[in-house]
């Protein structure tokens, strides 16, 4: 059993009345960690604290090396300790330990490498005015205090990438992870106390939606940076506007795959699969809906319902595990409660459709499912499950691929697979979604934007736009006459 606190001004402490949460391991619904459920005392200590961390003279004296030199370091625990966080990520969010070992660590430490060699490179501009003996000069300057409010699917990987980039700017933060899965987030605060980060510029508030709320409601947050639901983040954008706080909002998604009639449909299969159950479904960018042309549609339905049923199910510790469980009973449910209305609306059910049984009844595990002939208007295809759970339907023309890919609140992600290279860069344009894989899985990399069109959010994030997303323009004009 862990235990664990606030961080707030290099201080561990408990919360302020002393309230403490539970958290699960989703494999066994077993207790295996209680965190410190902060007040809105602690979330007013944890801005203070991050207000005097930005200013002081430790944080403002650090020069662009010696900043990249800190996010390198923390680059080097976070491998350093890789298995061994990679070991909690799996225990307390679920994730197969091939993803949360081959994908989560390696990933978080890649994007602190990424953004350590940004810390020097975060260039102004000097505008050619026209009013004779000025100089004018524009430099990118830090936002001030930045609250991280993180969801529970990725919640390393998602936090190392908020919190890279705002430490490279010369931002302080308060991270506050998702109540079912805090403590990887802890361990990556105690890696930056580790590696010198000074004292005040990253603090820690662990709870639940109450402490997110204070955080967004707090004059003295300068950025919420944040991801997780579309509803959460239309809350926050209407709270944001009273102070026209600045906001990166990473919302949902409901990823359309166009599997076009020349397609290999074999490695379409293997690869739409792939980019449907990892993490068990859980992720923004999942495929979900599939639209496969029409002479194909049997073929590669069967195909992934046979390899749907292959996928070795089972607790996240298991190497051979694909398919690990649902975060929580309360998910479980509500992934369940989407397809007993897929069944409901008239969606066949081709396989799934079940909890696992057997050992695994006593996690939160859900058998992978494939419907077909999916209607465009059931709310399968159209709400975000964020499980294993796949639509297949069938389409006659590309024109009538897109408009239905595009027929969606949300515009996060989209997939196409063809042998055609021309189709492989005309579609693209017409999908009206932040990213467009071809032929691919859904893949991060730090140097590659993240973000969505429509529903799923505001702004971009890796690459240079979170350096744009955590900093404001600033023009100095000097009278040299
Ligand atoms: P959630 O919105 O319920 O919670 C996310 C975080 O916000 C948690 O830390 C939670 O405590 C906090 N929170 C809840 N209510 C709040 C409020 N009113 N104000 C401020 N903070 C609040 O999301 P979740 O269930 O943890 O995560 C799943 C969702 O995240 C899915 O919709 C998924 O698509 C989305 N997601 C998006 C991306 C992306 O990059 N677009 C990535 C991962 C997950």
């Amino acid at each position: 059993m862990r235990s664990t606190q606030l961080l707030i001004a290099d201080e561990w402490v408990p919360a302020a009345d002393g309230a403490t949460s539970e958290t699960v391991d989703p494999a066994t619904n077993t207790v295996i960690g209680t965190f410190a459920e902060a007040t809105v005392a602690d979330v007013n200590a944890a801005v203070s604290a991050a207000r005097a961390g930005f200013e002081s003279d430790a944080w403002q004296g650090m020069t662009p090396d010696q900043r990249g030199q800190l996010l390198w370091r923390i680059a080097e625990m976070l491998e350093r300790d890789a298995a061994e966080i990679a070991a909690l990520e799996t225990l307390d969010q679920g994730q197969p330990s091939f993803m949360s070992s081959g994908v989560t660590l390696p990933l978080s430490a890649q994007v602190f490498r990424y953004y350590a060699g940004f810390a020097t490179k975060i260039q102004g501009k000097v505008a050619p005015i026209s009013i004779p003996g000025n100089l004018t000069y524009q430099r990118r300057v830090p936002l001030g205090v930045c609250a991280l409010i993180t969801p529970w699917n990725f919640p390393l990987a998602i936090a190392a990438w908020k919190l890279a980039p705002a430490l490279a700017t010369g931002n302080a933060v308060i991270l506050k992870p998702a109540e079912q899965t805090p403590l990887s987030t802890v361990r990556l605060v105690e890696i930056c106390r580790e590696a010198g980060v000074p004292s005040g510029v990253v603090n820690l508030l662990t709870g639940g939606p109450e402490v997110g709320k204070a955080l967004v409601a707090h004059r003295g947050v300068d950025k919420v940076s944040f991801t997780g639901s579309t509803e959460v983040g239309q809350h926050i954008a209407r709270a944001a506007a009273d102070d026209f706080k600045r906001t990166t909002l990473e919302l949902g998604g409901k990823a359309p795959s166009i599997v076009c009639a020349d397609a290999d449909i074999d490695a379409a299969v293997m690869g739409n699969l792939q980019g449907a159950v990892f993490n068990t479904g859980q992720a923004c960018g999942a495929y979900t809906r599939f639209f496969v042309h029409s002479s194909r549609v049997d073929e590669f339905t069967s195909k992934l319902a046979a390899a749907a049923d292959s996928l070795p199910i089972g607790p996240g510790q298991d190497p051979n595990t694909i398919v690990g469980p649902l975060v929580s009973q309360e998910h479980l449910d509500r992934v369940a409660s989407f397809v007993q209305t897929g069944r409901s609306q008239g969606a066949e059910l081709v396989t799934g459709g079940a909890r696992a049984d057997g050992d695994l009844a006593k996690g939160f595990f859900y058998r992978p499912t494939v419907f077909a002939g999916v209607r465009d208007d059931m709310t399968i295809a159209r709400e975000e499950i964020f499980g294993p759970v796949l639509s297949v339907m069938a389409y006659d023309d590309m024109d009538e691929a897109v408009a239905r890919a595009n027929d969606t609140d949300y515009g996060l992600v989209a997939v196409l697979w063809t042998k055609d290279l021309v189709a492989a860069h005309t579609v693209p344009p017409r999908l009206r979604f932040g990213t467009v894989f071809v032929n691919q899985l859904p893949l991060i990399d730090p140097a590659a934007p993240w973000g969505g069109f429509g529903m799923s959010g505001w702004g971009r994030e890796l690459g240079e736009y979170s350096i744009d997303g955590f900093t404001e323009t600033q023009s100095t004009f000097v009278n040299l006459a």
